[in-house]
């Protein structure tokens, strides 16, 4: 981490701890660390994962899970919170959740 870029605007600084900015999944609706979260853009009609954090503007936070995908498939939660009225075409970040999903990590927690 590279950490003293922070440019927040009244983020109170409570207790030396740097808090992590947090950011509510549009899927389940949960609030969570940025972290743990990716951020989904809108680019050319179609909803890209912003994996790099390289695209400007606008960006709709999810927990990268299927679940949640659906969930924001399901009540169009990307277009509002992307202010898109088009539909979105969603078939990258599927792809992206099922690469993820498949690949062999053993998260114990
Ligand atoms: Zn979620």
């Amino acid at each position: 981490m590279s950490g003293s870029a922070a440019a927040s605007l009244t983020a109170p600084l409570t207790d030396g701890c740097t808090m992590e900015p947090v950011r509510t999944c549009v899927g389940c609706r949960a609030r969570a660390p940025k972290s743990s979260l990716v951020r989904i853009v809108a680019q050319e009609s179609q909803l890209v994962v912003d994996t790099a954090s390289r695209f400007p503007g606008r960006g709709a936070w999810m927990h990268p899970t299927l679940e949640c995908f659906d969930k924001s498939i399901g009540r169009r939660a990307f277009g509002r919170a992307l202010k898109v009225t088009e539909t979105l075409g969603s078939e990258n970040v599927a792809r992206f959740l099922a690469s993820k999903e498949t690949q062999p990590e053993s998260l114990d927690s």
